[in-house]
């Protein structure tokens, strides 16, 4: 018998019921599918961002389809893992404290809404797992060209096996999390040794199936490699990137980016720019590095500390 929070699941079954917890109402829908044989045990997360509409299908398609008979150890999906940001539609954000959940983990029993949440999902679900997929995407208005993450530690084999994990999604762009991105699903993962990845595809609202397949299966080539489903794992060719180089608005206003998601840029070359209610330019914004721009902000509306984009390098 596999116990995970409130629910269990037998050899050979597949479960599909609602986590639920002591601190937080809310409660979520997780599928619990245990392989016949031994072998790790995995969670694949969906819907940190609730409006990151294509990497929950992907979620919600894995849970439904991987028959328990086919796997060797333990699969844990939970598909809208953030279920009042996905509701409430709320971009980034947990509606409740306005607190990104993928910035407040490993979470505080005693803090608000979204660290909350973050300490039942790490207690309940990330300690229980020797992998985690965390599948993501551009959120209501970040378009994105698809890419995966993994955190560097100090553990160099873990790193190694992190890295190995964010490369087999048939994406290119793999980028090496060096760790100024605070309070991650899998930045908290491998802090505690769990080999982790998080992996970005679809954008701007849109259910895309195309991109859910994409997520599915890169997610199961992922499954095939650390030998929890069977089948010959597929390697793709990929570039691997070493910063993430985000730049935020200085202030309110109307955004307007000259580039492209997926292009290259250089340093110092112009962004784009926000400008007042009357069209008057406020700031121009440059490139603070080379490299590839990976998500970009499509969102005219603007708030001061909003990310406009970040560059891969
Ligand atoms: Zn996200």
């Amino acid at each position: 018998m596999w116990q995970f929070g409130n629910l269990s699941a037998n050899k050979g079954e597949k479960v599909k019921g609602y986590l639920t917890f002591d601190l937080i109402e809310e409660k979520l829908p997780v599928f619990l599918i245990h392989g016949e044989k031994e072998g790790p045990t995995v969670l694949i997360f969906g819907g940190i961002h609730g409006c990151e509409y294509t990497s929950i299908d992907a979620a919600l398609e894995l849970g439904k389809s991987i028959d328990p008979k086919e796997i060797n150890g333990k699969i844990a999906v939970i598909p809208i893992a953030n279920p009042a940001s996905f509701y409430a539609r709320s971009i980034y954000v947990h509606p409740e404290d306005k607190k990104n959940l993928n910035r407040s983990f490993p979470g505080k029993p005693d803090g608000t809404a979204a660290e909350k949440l973050a300490y039942c999902l790490n207690e309940t679900a990330i300690k229980a797992t020797d992998y985690l997929i965390d599948l993501h995407g551009g959120d209501m208005i970040e378009a994105l060209v698809p890419f995966s993450i993994y955190q560097v530690t100090d553990d160099s084999e873990l790193t190694h096996q992190s890295k190995q994990l964010a490369s087999l999604f048939g994406i290119e762009y793999v980028v090496g999390s060096t760790g100024q991105v605070n309070g991650s699903t899998y930045g908290t993962a491998a802090k505690q040794g769990k080999v982790a990845a998080i992996v970005e595809a679809g954008q701007q609202g849109i259910l895309d199936k195309s991109k859910s397949l994409l997520l599915q299966k890169g997610t199961k080539n992922a499954l095939c490699s650390i030998g929890v489903l069977n089948g010959k794992t597929v390697s793709n060719p990929t570039q691997q990137l070493q910063t993430f180089d985000w730049t935020f608005a200085d202030s309110a206003g109307l955004w307007y980016p000259v580039v492209s998601i997926g292009e290259m840029v250089e340093e110092d070359q112009l962004i784009g720019k926000i400008t007042d209610e009357f069209g008057e330019t406020i700031k121009e914004y440059y490139a603070s590095v080379s490299g590839v721009v990976l998500f970009l902000v499509t969102s005219l509306a603007i708030n001061k500390k909003d990310p406009l984009l970040a560059i891969g390098d």
